[in-house]
């Protein structure tokens, strides 16, 4: 479980150029690995050992300064609701603008952590100029230049000092269940069938920080936690029209879930906004199912309907296809049991934990079949494997050279050991270590 925290501000004052600056190394390691389009507007941090995800609310709410001020107090509210600290980020070169004191009276109210940053002090006399944003009763404030960093250490140890702690992530026993997808899709249709009767609720469970829960539930013989019901309550005060409020939303729950189920609208298909919550899940290393829900809408359904709708589907989540499709209708109630039994499964499989002795009695004759191959002459070997003692599954091959090792031999390695064993839905990790 991370810290979220979340940028806010008006266009323009250099929010995603801040952003991007912050998580620029590690996102790009990750973009040449999936190979799949990422979500530009959230990334996973670190300063000092502390991680945290970032969200340039920026991003989601784009545009001019009048569409701006039709969303702020919104954006603000959301970020306020989702994140555990705010970047408040203002931009030296226009001075204090009435949109930013509009930002600062809403944020005076809250009680989580608001750091303001100056941004665009490239010099001295700005640096002198920053001194009109204390008219904004914020208190101190963080000059900092988004472009070359400067500042932005100060601002960092500030934001890591006043994060709330954080438990690593607890191996419980009940599954935590998020429910995500965009707009529509039927979330909470979902939700309450899951849910049925009130009688099925067995308790709530304040999570980590005030507005996360996990309430446990106990229905179709299966016993789960369902992740962030909070914000799906607060659902009919704030109309979940833009993509924004259900990104938000998904990255609390996804982080704070064990498996997710990501539902789609079968009669809309799997667009770019589903990809991005898909590859949110798979980042955090989370158990996935994707539910196609609103199956009944599907008219003259054939034979090959479910598998070409299937192979579409595995073609926009490449590489990592080994992934359970299941075809739903809320309404209907078709395949809902399916639906919980198959998150279950998942959950059971990111849990599995295989002996050292069957991994190698598996593993290394396939190896020996078909060894990486040369590289500049030299050959690898790989002596030994194991799984390491981690919340999901990461195994790691001891061999002379590791850093021989390439790619697409990676790949076939993780390609065998989803044949071999079973970890549908699960994103695994597979590490050339030196013996
Ligand atoms: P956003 O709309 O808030 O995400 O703003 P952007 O990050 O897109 O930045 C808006 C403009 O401000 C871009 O032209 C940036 O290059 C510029 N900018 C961002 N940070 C700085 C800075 O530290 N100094 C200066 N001089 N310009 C900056
Ligand atoms: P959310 O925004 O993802 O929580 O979606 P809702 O649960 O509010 O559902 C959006 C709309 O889709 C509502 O009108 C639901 O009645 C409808 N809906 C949900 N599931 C199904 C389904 O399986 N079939 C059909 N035909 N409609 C559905």
């Amino acid at each position: 479980m991370g810290n979220i925290v979340a940028v806010v501000g008006r266009p323009n004052v250099g929010k995603s150029t801040f952003f991007n600056r912050l998580i620029q190394r590690r996102e790009a390691i990750v973009d040449s690995v999936s190979g799949v389009t990422r979500d530009r507007n959230y990334g996973k941090s670190d300063w000092n050992g502390r991680s945290f995800s970032l969200i340039d609310t920026g991003g989601y709410v784009k545009g001019s300064d009048d569409i701006f001020e039709a969303e702020i107090d919104k954006q603000v509210e959301l970020a306020v609701d989702e994140a555990d600290a705010i970047i408040f980020m203002v931009d030296v070169e226009s001075g204090v603008t009435p949109m930013d004191e509009e930002v600062a009276v809403l944020l005076r109210k809250v009680d989580k952590p608001v750091l303001l940053a100056v941004n665009k002090v490239d010099n001295n006399k700005r640096l002198e100029n920053a001194v009109e944003f204390y008219s904004l009763g914020l208190g101190e404030y963080f000059p900092i230049a988004s472009t070359n960093g400067s500042g932005t250490g100060d601002l960092l140890d500030a934001l890591i000092e006043k994060l709330p702690e954080q438990k690593a992530e607890e191996e419980t026993e009940l599954p935590r269940f998020a429910v995500v997808g965009r707009p529509n899709a039927g979330k909470s249709s979902f939700i309450n069938a899951l849910i049925g009767e009130e009688r099925y609720i067995v308790t709530d469970v304040a999570g980590t920080t005030r507005d996360a829960m996990d309430t446990k539930y106990n229905r179709f013989g299966f016993e789960f936690n369902l992740v962030d019901t909070a914000g799906i309550r607060r659902k009919s005060k704030v109309k979940e029209d833009l993509e924004f409020y259900s990104v938000m939303r998904s990255v609390r729950a996804i982080e704070n879930s064990d498996v997710c189920l990501l539902i789609l609208d079968a009669t809309r298909g799997f667009d770019g906004q589903v990809q991005n919550i898909f590859w949110l899940a798979q980042r955090n290393r989370k158990g996935i199912v994707i539910l196609v829900n609103k199956w009944d809408l599907v008219e003259d359904k054939q034979t090959n309907t479910m598998r070409d709708y299937k192979a579409m589907i595995e073609r926009e989540i490449e590489p990592f296809t080994d992934v359970p499709i299941i075809f739903m209708s809320v309404l209907t109630r078709q395949r809902i049991f399916k639906a919980i039994e198959t998150a279950v499964k998942v959950f059971e499989n990111r849990s599995t934990k295989i002996k050292t002795r069957e991994l190698n009695d598996i593993m290394l004759p396939i190896i020996e079949q078909n060894p990486p191959p040369a590289y500049k002459g030299k050959y690898v070997k790989i002596k030994f494997c194991m799984q390491l003692p981690t919340p999901q599954p990461q195994f790691a091959f001891f061999c002379n050279l590791p850093q021989y090792v390439r790619d697409p031999y990676k790949r076939y390695i993780e390609n065998k050991l989803r044949k071999e064993f079973d970890l549908s839905g699960v994103p695994i990790s597979v590490y050339f270590r030196k013996k």
